[in-house]
């Protein structure tokens, strides 16, 4: 931390304390990226790296998961427990039969003690079996609840589209992938034109219908490797693996011009609303960046979308231009 010029915070302790035991191995392999891209530490990176990486999730079915995870284990303890004492119950009583035998007991005697014992042995490794089998069920069920809560946790409710917080999941890792296989990444950011008059005027409701669609046309162009997200309001985005500012580009321009062609009516009336169009900033990723540069320069290409007449894709090479053109 001395050698990166980290501030000695709590939080910034918490980090560097689980580099350096090597979980998660994410962080581990970011901030290696990092500090080979000789990347200052700043308050932003430190507060990302932190929130990213350390901090501890929220969410109380996680919550209630572990809580059902624990009960599960102290019943399996149990289990255990109990099919070791039935084992040792069952040697005892055997060793008795054996030694019975060579004191030369009467065999038919023997045989039936051997019988009764065996029977005892077989029901209680029946109810073995049945609480072994509730135990499995308990746990498929623990495990679907968290599956279905990680989703959720993962899905914007309006659009149905990975949120936020799926977005920086996938852009950490395409990042370190980007960088390890030498590939460029790219992102789309989507902002509806005129949105606030279009809700003005037909109603918020409507203008839910026209997002859910946006959100339906933007995820059936991307690639099947991207990412589309909701990215807050009314602006959705876009990463892109493996494409460059090109690329990026190309696919930008299918989507404006697909939403551009899209014939929206109105659900209750069926009246047709006028069309919609959205404008496009396109950036691609600088190996070391920070996820916030790349957004940043993204939404300046967008602006300058907006500035140029909307319903267009604007690439961030387009910003050094109008910044010589100045
Ligand atoms: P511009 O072309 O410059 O983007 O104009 P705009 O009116 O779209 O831009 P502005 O950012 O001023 O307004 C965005 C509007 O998007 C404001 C808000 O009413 C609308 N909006 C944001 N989130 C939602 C949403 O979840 N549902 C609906 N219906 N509207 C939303
Ligand atoms: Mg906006
Ligand atoms: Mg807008």
């Amino acid at each position: 931390m001395a050698a990166e010029h980290v501030p000695a915070t709590p939080d910034n302790f918490s980090v560097w304390f689980a580099y350096s035991m090597g979980v998660p191995s994410d962080l581990q392999r970011a901030i290696d990226i990092l500090i080979g891209n000789k990347r200052k530490f700043d308050a932003t990176i430190n507060r990302d790296l932190f929130s990213t990486y350390v901090a501890a999730p929220d969410g109380s079915a996680a919550a209630l998961a572990s809580q059902q995870l624990h009960a599960v284990m102290d019943a399996a303890q149990v289990f255990l427990a109990t099919a070791i004492a039935d084992n040792h119950a069952q040697m005892r009583a055997i060793h008795h039969v054996a030694d019975q035998g060579q004191a030369g007991s009467d065999p038919k005697l023997l045989i039936q003690q051997l019988m009764s014992e065996l029977a005892k042995a077989a029901s209680r490794a029946a109810k073995l079996e049945a609480g072994f089998a509730e135990r499995t069920q308990e746990l498929d069920s623990i495990r679907e609840t968290l599956s279905k809560s990680e989703e959720r946790a993962r899905t914007d409710t309006l659009t149905g589209l990975p949120n936020r917080r799926a977005l920086d999941e996938f852009f950490r890792k395409a990042q370190i992938a980007a960088m390890e296989q030498g590939e460029p990444l790219s992102l789309l950011m989507l902002d509806i034109d005129h949105f606030k008059s279009f809700n003005d005027t037909f109603g918020h409701g409507v203008g839910d219908q026209v997002l859910r669609l946006m959100a339906q046309v933007l995820r059936d162009k991307v690639r099947e490797i991207d990412l589309p997200a909701r990215y807050g309001g009314e602006e959705l985005i876009a990463v892109l693996p493996g494409a460059d500012l090109a690329v990026a580009t190309a696919i930008a321009e299918r989507i404006r011009c697909s939403i551009a062609e899209c014939q929206i009516t109105r659900r209750s009336t069926g009246e047709i609303l006028p069309s919609i169009t959205v404008s496009i900033g396109a950036s691609q990723f600088q190996p070391g960046e920070a996820m916030n540069d790349l957004v940043e320069r993204c939404d300046r290409a967008l602006y300058l979308a907006k500035r140029s007449g909307r319903n267009r894709v604007v690439a961030e090479s387009e910003l050094d231009r109008e910044i010589a053109a100045v």
